[in-house]
């Protein structure tokens, strides 16, 4: 959505004519003052004198270190030389007498014009190209220097709209506010058994899962008019600008009400006070302050009220979510399959699909997925479709385009020698095998060596169906099938002679593990069941305030990390070397292929075992 009337009015186009004007007038005056010297040839001041001595010039015009040379038979000068001043012409050289040496004095109109250009037109050249600078950073064009005004957009007019049937799924989230539209609907009705309104709603939830679309869908269903800023716009690029803002901001809401006022991303602003270190949060603080302070003069009845959205409630600072401020929360959920299906339709519900594009089994594949990855899918699989000059979407379309926004386009032509492409292969096969083996995994989905985003190939897991919660079996497992491409490069090859490819792969393991330990309290004996983290604050202030346990514990963490990986590369070499002749039979079958789909690598693996050394005891 495009903020309204950016369109330069005259006042901005007689502003632009001044700044031309000004630069033309800068380049004048130094033309002016370069002209007279830069008509004449420079040389060297040797040069000079011995042209002099060799009789060829009859005059010379010193003025302070310039020497303008008059050749014989000449009236005017052709050339010029600096000199030093301090060695007279004799010292330099000059032994012809007739040379005519005409000492003038010195003339200041150049250094004149340089005086006037940098004691006044480029100072004012200068400032003006501040002016513009600072205003075009605001992106506000007719309105000069307004850094205090609140950049809140207005979304009011009926083209903008959006209602509840336009979101798919987050019922509960819908119900919730309804409550909200009522409240701006008929305010009297509550006012009449004496309920207070409340003034402030926070949205929690992941990026993408449509906060900023319910909060216009609650002021679409109002019907009034809705301002939308991003925390991160109060603070910008003044110091000292984001209160004033704010006040700008409510007033400008007060005289519409009832309206809404939309705050993405507030925990820019609303973040614990005295959190940061030094002075260097006072400007946020101060905006913070501010919107406290609005919010409390909000008289009843004003009908003013605010949403906000966040990912991170935890860091909010508690006097935001007292009584009469953000005392409503909201949580926006990820989409859960049969609402993938449903956002999926929403977003398909204006483009010409095929009858085989099948929204269901894409839900099912997108486990984890925001609205706004779904949306996305959609438009990339029109994207595709028009780039193959069809009319019509096809399944095709559909699941190449989430494959691209799922890990990147493929990369077909990223030329691989065919070693690589062995050990890509050997790699891909390798977590596919411990992937399928291991109880507790996902199902693989695809397993290819067609090279996407910055991996070599990539072996695909899918999980059976929407999964909130994982058991230390799962950690587990998982931890195996991601060192699974590792250890089969290892096997094969030797320990010597493993690659780099696997370098993201052991990243993440040791993430996963360490998430396991600090988190989810699934480390071993007296580690269990305990959580060694803590989310408060900004990263910079955990890393410098105290850690929430002693050296001691920090080094039994990271004994446990390497413990769980190494169990976990123990149990895939396991399975790995129990069941080399399906790793090979996987390997062929990419080489040749490149992709195989879950079916056909199910039928490659139809016989392989899990040994009893890779169970878990
Ligand atoms: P957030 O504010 O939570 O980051 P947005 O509201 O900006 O997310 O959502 C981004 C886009 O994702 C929306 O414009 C919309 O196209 C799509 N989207 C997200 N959730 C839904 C939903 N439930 N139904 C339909 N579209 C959705």
């Amino acid at each position: 959505m495009k903020p309204k009337n950016n369109k330069p009015t005259n006042q901005s186009r007689l502003k632009s004519l001044i700044f031309i004007t000004i630069l033309a007038l800068i380049g004048l005056a130094f033309y002016a003052a370069y002209s007279q010297t830069s008509a004449l040839e420079k040389v060297t001041i040797t040069r000079v004198i011995e042209q002099a001595n060799n009789g060829e010039v009859s005059k010379l015009i010193v003025e302070g270190e310039k020497v303008e040379v008059v050749k014989k038979g000449d009236t005017e000068p052709s050339e010029y030389a600096i000199r030093d001043v301090n060695v007279s012409f004799a010292d330099q050289g000059l032994v012809n007498k007739d040379v005519e040496l005409d000492f003038q004095e010195q003339s200041d109109s150049g250094g004149l014009w340089i005086s006037v250009l940098s004691g006044l037109v480029l100072p004012i050249g200068i400032l003006l190209v501040l002016v513009i600078m600072f205003r075009s950073a605001q992106g506000q064009g007719s309105q000069a220097m307004s850094f205090g005004k609140s950049k809140a957009r207005l979304y009011g007019n009926e083209k903008d709209k959006v209602t509840f049937s336009d979101i798919a799924g987050n019922e509960n989230a819908k119900e919730d506010l309804a409550e909200v539209v009522d409240f701006l609907r008929h305010p009297e009705k509550f006012k009449n058994v004496g309920a207070k309104i409340p003034k402030g709603v926070l949205l929690v939830g992941p990026p993408g899962t449509g906060k900023t679309m319910i909060a216009r869908a609650v002021a679409g269903e109002a019907k009034v008019p809705f301002f939308s800023i991003s925390g991160s716009e109060f603070v910008e690029m003044f110091v000292g600008v984001g209160a004033s803002r704010v006040r700008d901001l409510f007033n400008r809401a007060k005289k519409n009400a009832p309206c809404i006022i939309f705050i993405d991303e507030i925990d820019a602003v609303g973040r614990k006070r005295g959190s940061g270190m030094g002075g260097g949060h006072d400007e946020r603080e101060q905006t913070l302050n501010q919107i406290l302070v609005e919010m409390d003069g909000f008289e009843q009845g004003q009908n003013v009220i605010l949403l906000a959205a966040t990912n991170r409630a935890d860091v909010l600072d508690p006097a935001l979510l007292r009584p009469g401020r953000f005392d409503r929360r909201v949580n926006v959920e990820l989409p859960d399959r049969r609402d993938r299906e449903e956002i999926l339709k929403v977003h398909f519900k204006n483009k010409p699909v095929e009858k085989n594009v099948d929204l269901s089994a894409m839900a099912a594949k997108t486990a984890g997925s925001s609205g706004a990855d779904l949306a996305n899918i959609a438009n990339e699989s029109a994207i595709k479709a028009a780039r193959r000059n069809s009319k019509t979407i096809a399944n095709q379309d559909l699941v190449e385009a989430f494959e691209k926004v799922a890990i990147g386009p493929a990369r077909k032509n990223n030329i691989m020698t065919d070693k690589e492409k062995e050990l890509t292969a050997y790699h891909e096969a390798g977590h596919a095998l411990v992937g399928h083996l291991m109880p507790e995994s996902d199902m693989v989905h695809k397993v290819t060596i067609v090279s996407r985003g910055h991996t070599g190939g990539v072996t695909w897991f899918i999980p059976p169906e929407d999964q909130h919660y994982h058991s230390i079996k799962w950690y587990k497992d998982v931890l195996a099938r991601i060192l699974g491409g590792r250890i089969a490069e290892k096997i094969i090859y030797g320990p010597e002679d493993v690659t780099t490819g696997a370098g993201s792969d052991l990243q993440k393991a040791v993430d996963y593990a360490r998430d396991m330990v600090i988190k989810q309290g699934m480390g071993s004996k007296d580690l269990r069941d305990m959580v060694f983290h803590s989310d408060e604050g900004m990263m910079f202030d955990r890393m410098v305030h105290d850690r929430p346990y002693s050296e001691e514990t920090a080094q039994r963490i990271d004994k446990e990390v390497a413990q769980l990986v190494s169990e976990a590369a123990k149990r895939a070499e396991a399975v790995i070397a129990a069941n080399l002749k399906y790793l090979e039979a996987l390997k062929e079958t990419l080489i040749k292929k490149e992709t195989v789909e879950a079916d056909e690598v199910v039928e490659i693996f139809k016989n392989a075992k899990l040994p009893a050394s890779a169970k878990l005891d």
